[in-house]
């Protein structure tokens, strides 16, 4: 399936839900925003039956996202269901990591293949503030659980922002030296009306190098499975590697392969855009397979060529949607 750019579209990210265990003050205004009532999420049968239908075009890879993915009840059977899709070869997770000691295990054994966590400090009380009441030791169980289950490679995202966190680069990156995982530092980008982003919090790629070095470019056979718009570095002899994705700096939309399906079955073009195509009213109305997949179709034909996020900067509105309704 290519967009109106010819660009081949083989990765949705499936959010499965817009709720949240945690308050990232980036991420989330205080208080936080009505979330979808249950009703308007979309049931297994019709993710999976979406899903379906995006694998049929073409889609070989799948994030699943949220929200925090792990508060949906049942994920496990739901994650079971959309490993058995023909045509789907890659299932991952993004997850903050709090509950994933307990599913660790039975999400790997149901057919999930590796996890991102997100965590950005290792200081707890400052994973307190940021999160705005979280646990930082629940996050490294969740971590650990996710080595010992098998759910590799893992790796570890770390929203950077001016006087948050970019003291921490260093402690992040030394975290790969001994074992297998992979930091990936994101650039913060204006995403919803949280009131957090400003341009004097953004840390420049560069710095963001200056601080987690030395590094040296990692190898091909070096990088971790699924790298997509992160540019791999690792610290000499390192077992792990270190990724920048610089969204605003670096302008990766050319080679962007991804559309992103939200909790509510909206489909999601681009992550700056506006409010996507609703799917769900015609599922629920009993469209057929054929007439939602040229539902997708149409909507992936019409992907904008790129965000506007960089061109807006100067005087930077944020998206019109949160980070947790679309998912990352
Ligand atoms: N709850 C899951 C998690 O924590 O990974 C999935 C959803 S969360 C919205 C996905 C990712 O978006 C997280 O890594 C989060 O840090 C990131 N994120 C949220 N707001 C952001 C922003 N304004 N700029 C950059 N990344 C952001």
């Amino acid at each position: 399936m290519r967009d109106g750019f010819g660009r081949a579209i083989d990765y949705l990210r499936l959010s499965v839900t817009d709720r949240c265990n945690l308050r990232c003050v980036y991420c989330l205004p205080e208080p936080a925003p009505r979330f979808a009532p249950s009703a308007g999420l979309l049931t297994d049968d019709e993710i999976v039956t979406l899903a379906g239908g995006f694998a049929r075009l073409g889609v070989s890879k799948i994030r699943i996202t949220g929200g925090e993915p792990l508060v949906r009840p049942g994920l496990p059977a739901l994650v079971r269901r959309l490993a058995s899709i023909p045509g789907i070869n890659d299932l991952s997770l993004s997850t903050n990591g709090v509950l994933l000691a307990d599913q660790a295990w039975e999400l790997k054994a149901a057919g999930l293949g590796r996890v991102n966590i997100s965590l950005d400090t290792l200081d707890p009380e400052r994973f307190a503030r940021i999160t705005r009441f979280g646990r930082l030791k629940d996050v490294l169980s969740g971590i650990e659980a996710a080595m010992e289950a098998g759910l590799a490679p893992v790796k570890l995202n770390v929203v950077l922002a001016k006087g948050m966190n970019d003291d921490e680069l260093g402690a992040f990156a030394a975290l790969t030296e001994g074992r297998p995982l992979h930091v990936r530092f994101i650039e913060l980008m204006p995403m919803g009306e949280t009131g957090f982003f400003t341009p004097e919090r953004r840390v420049p790629l560069g710095e963001m190098m200056a601080k987690a070095g030395p590094l040296e470019p990692a190898a091909q056979e070096q990088r971790p499975v699924g790298h997509g718009p992160a540019r791999y570095y690792r610290r000499p002899g390192a077992a792990g590697t270190i990724g920048f994705i610089s969204a605003l700096s670096c302008g990766f939309c050319g080679s962007c392969n991804r559309v992103r399906l939200s909790s509510t079955g909206a489909l999601i073009p681009c992550l700056d855009g506006d409010d996507g195509v609703d799917l769900r009213a015609p599922l629920r109305e009993g469209a057929g397979a054929d007439t939602l997949m040229a539902l997708i179709r149409d909507a992936v034909r019409a992907k904008p060529e790129s965000h506007g996020m960089a061109a807006r900067l100067p005087a930077p509105g944020a998206s019109p949607r949160l980070m947790c309704q679309i998912g990352g």
